[in-house]
């Protein structure tokens, strides 16, 4: 029987009872313990609010789709769908807000946010990845 205190063991802060290291739980008195040797979860894969930019010498990593931005740009053009997309709610509000109230202008700002939008798309569709997601979703330009 292992003494408390002995490297390799660890004590219950709750009973004092000796617990293997890697214990999650104290048999004796079952407190859960909050020790240094549990590994942190890995991050959620997949979508990420921030922008990840790729390590040194590691193959670039984009987070968005130019592809998906540049149709949602054309398509959607002045509802601001792609730059909601790309995380610019000011200016997904900008697009969406400037078309409605357009539409009691004669349409005409509608218009131009549809154009402004459609070049956007175009731009999105014709830069490299690592462009697209250097200018448009870390520094988030219009153009
Ligand atoms: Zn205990």
């Amino acid at each position: 029987m292992s003494q408390p205190g002995q490297p390799g063991f660890k004590l219950c802060p709750s009973c004092g009872n000796a617990a293997a290291l890697d214990a999650a739980v104290c048999v004796r008195c079952g407190h859960t313990f909050q020790t240094q040797f549990s590994v942190p979860p890995p991050p959620p894969g997949g979508w990420s609010p921030y922008p990840r930019s790729g390590y040194p010498g590691q193959p670039f990593v984009g987070t968005h789709s130019k592809i998906a931005a540049g149709l949602f740009a054309i398509l959607l053009g002045g509802l601001g769908v792609h730059r909601f997309y790309l995380g610019d709610i000011a200016g997904g509000f900008l697009f969406l807000v400037g078309s409605i109230l357009g539409l009691f202008l004669c349409g005409i700002p509608s218009m131009v946010l549809g154009v402004i939008a459609l070049v956007q798309g175009i731009l999105y569709l014709v830069v490299s990845d690592a462009e697209f997601h250097q200018k448009y979703v870390v520094e988030r330009r219009w153009f």
